[in-house]
Parts: structure tokens; C-alpha cells; sequence
């Protein structure tokens, strides 16, 4: 069998959690959606469903196949719905919609609800994607309180720069959220990520944790209280001795400057390691660090072995515990959550 391996560790996506969830106080949500960041939503979420306050999703379709799978946590939709018909499912199945634009909100308002429903009403505090402008916040807020089938409503919004630590725009969009709930009651969630970890005054009744619940920091390196939960390995199934000046691969964009040992592994962009992550980019093989030499193919790259380091059979990390996926990331021009989206075809092992 093709040795290319994503093992998902769900003891350190529970440690994640936990650290996450304390550092922010309060509740957290996992944020589980693009099938929890590439790693698996439904083994994510049974992995955390004793501990976590409740997942966000981003399609009717994701919080479906968790309840589906028994999932019975609260469930937030990000993004809401996409179209009305929506709401009978939200309501089937007792979701949490995200509302921000004014045709979600009359739609909601408009739906025939049987149970009630909690409502995260988005806010747009400086992003401009989604939510209410802030002039617009209290007339939305107002109508839902108005309507009986509203159980309660959190607040939220989402910051643009919170993973740039000098970016005064953060700061804006927390004014502008503050000032705008004056006098409006219920929970506030505006933390993602970054905010969770490096903006105290975002700390609200929930955080919202994605791309660091899988043990990445969302500032690019290693912040060593988080535990990368994926480890992506591959094995060396293919070895030669390529002497000075010699060409390696597509474009022969790499030439040898000495006698190298060359590895071939078992891994390639259509499993979504990037193309564009080519000579130079970091891999760990049986543990130490090397690195890939030519360009990235459709199934196979080159690597640098040394003469310490095993040939035939060797263990490939490309990224896990010695490389960590910013760095590949940094490498390619990407960030980890692209990257983390992209892995496929290869074989998914869970250990608890
Ligand atoms: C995806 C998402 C998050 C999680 O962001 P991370 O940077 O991965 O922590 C939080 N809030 C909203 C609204 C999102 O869409």
C-alpha cells in the first residue's frame, strides 16, 4: 500500500481544546467546518463532544452529518443559512444560525418555527464581508428579540487582522462592537484564533477556535502550547546516487552541486502537499531535518538524504512534530488552513 499517512492525534486536539478554552475563559466552540480544517469533522468531533461547549460549522450539510453521526452538541452555523428552506432543517435538527444580512433575518422571522432557537447575530464591526453595519445592529437586533420563536441571541463578530499583533484594525472593530452593543443584553463572541491567544479584550462569553484547535499558531511558527494534531508521513520508495551537476526533475529547476543521495517519496501535489513548496522546502526523515530537492510532481518528490539518514523504508515527515506546517506553508506562499484543506488521498488514522 502507498505509505502516505495523515495520523490524527485526538489526545492533542483535546489538550488543544482545553488550553484554548482557558486561556479565553468562558465557552468555546470548536470550529470544526471543511470537514474540521481537513482532519476529519466527525472523529473531531466525538474526540471532543465530553468536553467542548459546542461546534461551528460553516453549511447545513456539516452540522447534518454531525448530528447524524450522534453529535448532540450545540452547533453554530457560521455563516447561517443560504437560502430559507434552510430554516425547517436548522429547526429539525436545533442549530444555532448565524444571521447577517437582513434577507436571513426576515427569513428567519418569516420561518414557522416548532422548537425555539438561539440566534448569533453578526455584526459587521469593520470586516465588510458579512453582518449588520453597526448603525443597522440594534433595528436587527430589535426585530429578533421581537420575534417569540427567539430564545436568545449571542452577539458576534470576526476580526480581519487579528493574526497581525501591530494591526491597529483590531482595535477599531472592538470599539466599534462595543459601542454598537451598548445597552443590547445577552453573550458577545468576537475571538478567533489569534484573538484567542493574543487579544485579551476580545475575550467574550465565547471564543471560536479553528486553526489553533489543531495545534497551529495563526502568527506563523510554533507556540508551544499547542500540540499539532496532524502528522503527515510518507516513506522513501526509491534511492539513488546522482553526481555533481545533475538535473532533478520537471523543469530541471535543481542542480546537483556535489554527489548527492537522492530519496523519492511517496507524496505529491494531488495529495495536496504544495507545488509550489519545491527545492528547499523543509521535511524531517526518520526525525531529521532535510530537504526537498527539484520540483514537487503529481505523486512523488525528491529529497536530500545524507549519509546518517536511512535510504529504502524511511519515514518522511512533511509536516507533524519536527516540521511544523507554517513552515511549509511560509515555503509555498500559503497559509496552514489552505494547505490543511487541500490534504487528500491520503490515509487517515486516528489515534485517542
Ligand atoms: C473559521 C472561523 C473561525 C475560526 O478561525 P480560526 O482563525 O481558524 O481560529 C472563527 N469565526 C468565524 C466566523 C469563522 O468563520
Amino acid at each position: 500500500m502507498r505509505p502516505l499517512n495523515a495520523r490524527i492525534r485526538l489526545d492533542n486536539l483535546r489538550h488543544n481544546y482545553q488550553t484554548l478554552k482557558q486561556i479565553h475563559g468562558g465557552k468555546m466552540l470548536a470550529v470544526i467546518k471543511a470537514d474540521a480544517y481537513g482532519h476529519g469533522a466527525v472523529r473531531c468531533a466525538h474526540a471532543l463532544s465530553n468536553l467542548a461547549d459546542g461546534f461551528a460549522v460553516a453549511t447545513v450539510d456539516e452540522a447534518v452529518e454531525l448530528r447524524e453521526s450522534g453529535i448532540t452538541n450545540p452547533i453554530v452555523l457560521l455563516e447561517g443559512v443560504f437560502e430559507a428552506t434552510e430554516y425547517a432543517i436548522v429547526d429539525k435538527y436545533n442549530l444555532w444560525p448565524g444571521v447577517g444580512s437582513q434577507w436571513q433575518l426576515e427569513a428567519l422571522i418569516a420561518h414557522h418555527w416548532q422548537n425555539p432557537v438561539k440566534v448569533w447575530l453578526k455584526m459587521d464591526s469593520g470586516m465588510h464581508r458579512a453582518g449588520f453595519f453597526p448603525h443597522n445592529y440594534t433595528s436587527a437586533y430589535t426585530a429578533l428579540k421581537q420575534c417569540k420563536h427567539v430564545d436568545s441571541i449571542v452577539k458576534f463578530s470576526h476580526f480581519a487582522c487579528a493574526d497581525e499583533p501591530d494591526n491597529g484594525m483590531t482595535e477599531m472593530q472592538l470599539e466599534a462592537f462595543d459601542l454598537a452593543c451598548e445597552g443590547l443584553e445577552g453573550e458577545e463572541s468576537l475571538a478567533n484564533s489569534a484573538a484567542i491567544l493574543n487579544v485579551p479584550e476580545a475575550r467574550r462569553d465565547w471564543g471560536r477556535a479553528g486553526l489553533a484547535l489543531y495545534g497551529i499558531s495563526p502568527f506563523g511558527g510554533v507556540d508551544e502550547r499547542l500540540k499539532p494534531v496532524m502528522r503527515l508521513t510518507s516513506r522513501v520508495f526509491g534511492e539513488r546516487v546522482l553526481q555533481p551537476h545533475s538535473p532533478i526533475g520537471y523543469g530541471a529547476t535543481f542542480y546537483t552541486s556535489k554527489s548527492t543521495r537522492v530519496g523519492l517519496i511517496a507524496c505529491g501535489y494531488a495529495d495536496g502537499y504544495p507545488r509550489r513548496a519545491s527545492t528547499n522546502s523543509p521535511v524531517a526523515i526518520e526525525g531529521k531535518r532535510s530537504r526537498i530537492i527539484g520540483r514537487v510532481s503529481m505523486d512523488m518528490i525528491t529529497v536530500e538524504l545524507d549519509a546518517s539518514q536511512e535510504g529504502l523504508g524511511a519515514e518522511v515527515e512533511l509536516w507533524g512534530d519536527v516540521v511544523n506546517i507554517n513552515e511549509v506553508a511560509e515555503a509555498a506562499g500559503m497559509i496552514p488552513y489552505e494547505i490543511f484543506c487541500n490534504v487528500k488521498r491520503a490515509k487517515f488514522t486516528y489515534s485517542e
